[in-house]
């Protein structure tokens, strides 16, 4: 075939996942001879604080001379409802876009040769999308293989576990994850009334309607949980979708590098090497000030030298992160007595540059999974410390499953409060302890491993030559995903 082929994208609104999916479409674009370009379509979020963040990463990407382009979705009101879950709300909001994606795709396929429609896992409602316009649809999870496990397990969970999840005594089972604490199961599990739970569970029963999955992990680092997806333990009942594993995707190192120093690598620039431990909570992590004392308690008591980014609940919206005001929030006198040690920063970080800095030796995280595969390509071990979406899940395959980093008690049930004390131990554990150079050292045997899945010969080098393929055969043959 001498003619190009379209992929279309469809991720879910944030910049998390944006940047992930952007890195998904760079491998599929050059792989297989330049056979695809890509259009992405852009559902704009109403939030200006993420959208801002997003149209200047598009703007970006869209004047990088790639193949691929940008295209906005019209713009619908939000769903609002009183005490909606914020994953109920970003489900609904994504589903309410379902005409508009339908009528941008149409528009595409009446002028191009549309090979398949790839969807965030957030946008399972747009596999009705597909269906209806004949198109192969995978699916790519941001995450790990660990929780689309759980996803496709989930409606045969709940015929098992009859009582809400809370409340099971022992633990809970499943194929990707053995004797799981109850309490390390995502939010959207924890109140089988709420509305967020069906969406959830019936999303569950839709994802076995997609072609593939894409997921951003490597063999090495999941082998247990990709071991059960592959001999169809996480669906019983039917055939597993086949899997592909292309990560560790990470945005690219090289826009670090280029641009200016930023002030947080100034100061690491002066620490002696792997002397600092990192803390750094994702794009939606913010603590109230009670918290905020209890860590800075704890970070002075670990005597370590340290970089902090720490951001408060904004004033509009408590779930939505601002930069934080640190005369206000801080314990009087911190910033004075830890001068020498450390640096608070009120904002957001370089956080990619900050892990490749060899100053750095562990990183305190809320296990997002970004987070991780950035920490590990560093070889940087992690101290857990889970708040919201899946990672309390991916803090248990952190330190229990891969063994790089060490746990920190998290007190779930009290708006996931750690004390000053656990903190001090879980820092001085994982930066000076014989605990910590174990998770250290497998740390940097994953850094090694994951940098090898992504070369020539590589497990995800050859995932993905196998997903190209894929795509082409079912293309060229018109099959139904
Ligand atoms: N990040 C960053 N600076 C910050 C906070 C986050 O660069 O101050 C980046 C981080 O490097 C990662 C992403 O934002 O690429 C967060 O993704 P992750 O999956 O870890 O967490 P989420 O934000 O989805 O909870």
């Amino acid at each position: 075939m001498d003619k190009k082929q379209e992929l279309i994208f469809c991720p879910s609104p944030g910049i998390g996942h944006l940047i992930s999916t952007v890195e998904l479409a760079k491998k599929l674009i050059t792989g297989h001879n330049n056979h695809f370009h890509v259009t992405i379509l852009n559902i704009q979020h109403h939030v200006s604080a993420w959208s801002n963040a997003t149209t200047s990463y598009i703007n970006s990407i869209s004047t990088s001379g790639l193949d691929i382009h940008f295209q906005d979705v019209p713009q619908v009101d939000p769903p609002y409802k009183e005490n909606m879950k914020g994953e109920t709300f970003i489900c609904l909001f994504i589903e309410a876009h379902k005409a508009h994606v339908h009528e941008a795709i149409s528009h595409h396929l009446a002028t191009t040769s549309v090979a398949a429609l790839i969807l965030d896992i957030l946008c399972v409602s747009m596999l009705d999308v597909a269906k209806d316009l004949n198109l192969p649809c995978y699916i790519y999870i941001p995450s790990n293989a660990t929780f689309l496990g759980l996803m496709l397990y989930l409606p045969t969970l709940d015929a098992k576990v009859l009582s809400e999840i809370e409340d099971v005594k022992d633990v809970i089972d499943i194929p990707v994850l053995r004797s799981a604490p109850p309490l390390s199961m995502p939010g959207f599990m924890m109140d089988k009334k709420d509305e967020c739970y069906t969406i959830f569970y019936n999303y569950g029963y839709k994802l076995r309607e997609a072609r593939g999955f894409i997921v951003n992990t490597f063999k090495n680092l999941e082998m247990k949980s990709l071991k059960a997806l592959e001999t169809g333990q996480c669906l019983p009942d039917q055939p597993t979708p086949a899997v592909f594993t292309v990560g560790p995707l990470l945005a690219s190192e090289k826009k670090e590098k280029d641009e200016k120093k930023h002030e947080c690598i100034k100061w690491l620039d002066e620490q002696p090497k792997k002397s600092v431990v990192f803390l750094c909570f994702g794009s939606m992590g913010c603590f109230d000030k009670e918290m905020v004392k209890e860590i800075a308690l704890g970070l002075e008591k670990s005597e370590q030298r340290f970089l902090w980014a720490l951001r408060t609940p904004s004033k509009e919206n408590a779930l939505i992160p601002s930069d934080a005001d640190l005369g206000e929030v801080l314990p009087e006198g911190f910033l004075e007595r830890t001068r020498e040690k450390g640096l608070v920063w009120p904002s957001w970080v370089p956080q990619l540059s900050v892990l490749a800095h060899t100053a750095v030796a562990g990183f305190v995280t809320h296990c997002g999974w970004n987070s991780v595969l950035e920490s590990l390509w560093y070889g940087v071990p992690m101290l857990a410390w889970p708040l919201y979406a899946e990672q309390h899940m991916n803090a248990v395959m952190v330190v229990r499953e891969m063994g790089v980093g060490l746990e920190l008690k998290v007190d779930r049930k009290n708006g996931g409060f750690v004390s000053s004390e656990e903190l001090e131990s879980g820092i001085r554990s994982l930066m000076e302890g014989e605990e910590g150079r174990k998770v250290r050292q497998r740390a940097e045997e994953m850094k090694v491993a994951g940098r090898r899945a992504g070369e020539e010969g590589g497990s995800s080098y050859a995932s993905l030559e196998l997903l190209l393929h894929d795509i082409i055969k079912d293309a060229s043959t018109g099959s139904i995903g």
